[in-house]
């Protein structure tokens, strides 16, 4: 177990106030100060660029917005909200009536005391966001409005961090997260800290890696689509991911599933939950959500999962300014936090091997590997030192993982990678995982 506590505090409180989109200066600021974690590359892909069927777009920067009434007071004000412009909003400076400007006011009327977060990025326009008693107090028929946007569109370029570790094989994990929420705690903010916390964990212990590690921080869809164009050779290698967000809230565990429903995450997300006797809610695969869309699309075919405390789509606060550092807590997301390094821990440890002595039973005391202590049962398992070497020479044929392996004899993964690595070290076995 990591105590990440009050990094996570210090990192959620620094970071959650900054104007982030899809492109723009608070992206980078983000990625610098995530820089003080671990030591990201921060990529720039030109606006402009062609990204299969999508194109880069311009640089957003906002400067300042509001709206002022007949006596010019703000009643609505940017600079104590971003949330209160609708994200990639287009400059805007006019005196309007109410019957035009309320097609550009957004609100939510079931929850009177929330700021809608919104974002316009593939049609030009401009909005406002605010609670729904704000709307009520100031806004009516007989008046008229000053709307001031000072934001700027730019040839520039979309921010990426990407951090990429070594392991012994050069078969890949993925590991994404999306940066391009303004004041947004759980959906988005709380998955960036938790990946950069779980990057500079992985990056610690990197001798010991059997895996190698890409850890990218992009735009959710737009920045995601960048990449996977940018860098799609080494994507169609990558042999499954994790997607981090909404890890952070009061609420339930869950997981979302991975496309392929038997694929191993799954299996090991269920086991690292039922070893902390957690208990979860299942989502199943989708076609909504976030970047697994992207990597899990037919070219790539990446299965992803995602841990989740209160799941995007499933908390009242989702994609508004409830969504904030009241709901959002370091206590939560360091426990998500260890919940991804056991699933990772589970992740790296399984490789494939090949039983060097396929034609009969190896004689193991010949090789050292007739356990002394006779045939006692392992601590946490229910079989003995003697009986997981036994199945683990009778079911290594190269093509059996150690994970399936764990699952067909009720040892965990993290035990049986223990005990091969003396059927190793004996020359019985060869690994036979290296992309
Ligand atoms: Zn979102």
């Amino acid at each position: 177990m990591v105590d990440c506590r009050a990094e996570i505090d210090k990192y959620l409180k620094r970071l959650f106030p900054i104007t982030r989109s899809i492109t723009g200066e608070g992206n980078r600021e983000t990625l610098r100060i995530l820089q003080e974690i671990v030591p990201l590359d921060i990529i720039e892909y030109p606006s402009g660029q062609q990204v299969y069927d999508w194109q880069i777009p311009q640089e957003w920067h906002i400067a300042d917005a509001w709206i002022k009434n007949s006596k010019g007071e703000k009643v609505v004000d940017f600079q104590e909200s971003n949330l209160h412009v609708v994200s990639y909003s287009a400059p805007v400076h006019e005196k309007m009536r109410f019957s035009k400007l309320k097609e550009h006011l957004h609100y939510l009327p079931d929850l009177p005391e929330a700021i809608p977060y919104r974002t316009s990025y593939y049609d030009r326009n401009w909005g406002f966001c605010l609670s729904y008693d704000d709307y009520m107090r100031y806004f009516n028929d007989e008046e008229e409005y000053e709307v001031y946007i000072d934001a700027a569109f730019s040839e520039g370029a979309l921010s990426v961090g990407e951090l990429k570790i070594e392991g012994k094989s050069s078969e890949e994990y993925l590991l994404s997260c999306y940066i391009c929420h303004p004041s947004m705690a759980n959906d988005s903010l709380s998955g960036v800290v938790a990946t950069a916390i779980i990057a500079r964990e992985l990056l610690q212990k990197r001798e010991s890696l059997e895996h190698s590690y890409r850890i990218i921080f992009v735009p959710e869809t737009i920045g995601a689509i960048s990449y996977c164009a940018n860098n799609e050779k080494a994507m169609q290698k990558i042999k499954a991911g994790l997607v981090l967000t909404t890890c952070g809230g009061p609420g339930k565990f869950g997981y979302k599933q991975t496309w392929q429903q038997e694929h191993f995450l799954n299996a090991m997300v269920e086991e690292v939950f039922k070893e902390n006797g957690i208990e979860y809610c299942t989502y199943p695969f989708d076609i909504h959500g976030s970047d697994e869309r992207q990597y899990s699309s037919q070219g790539f075919r990446i299965n992803c999962t995602t841990i989740s405390k209160d799941k995007y789509y499933e908390y009242e606060g989702y994609h508004n300014s409830l969504d904030d550092l009241t709901f959002v807590t370091a206590e939560n997301l360091n426990r998500s936090v260890n919940l991804y390094l056991q699933l990772l821990e589970k992740m790296d440890r399984n490789i494939t091997y090949q039983n060097l002595y396929p034609n009969c039973e190896v004689m193991l005391s010949k090789h050292d590997l007739y356990p002394k202590t006779g045939g006692a049962i392992l601590p946490g398992s229910s079989v003995s030192a003697l009986d997981m070497r036994l199945w683990c020479l009778f079911y290594m044929d190269g093509k059996a993982s150690l994970h399936e392996i764990s699952q067909k004899i009720g040892v965990p993964i993290e035990m049986l990678y223990e005990e091969v690595k003396i059927l190793e070290e004996k020359n019985t076995v060869i690994k036979v995982t290296d992309g």
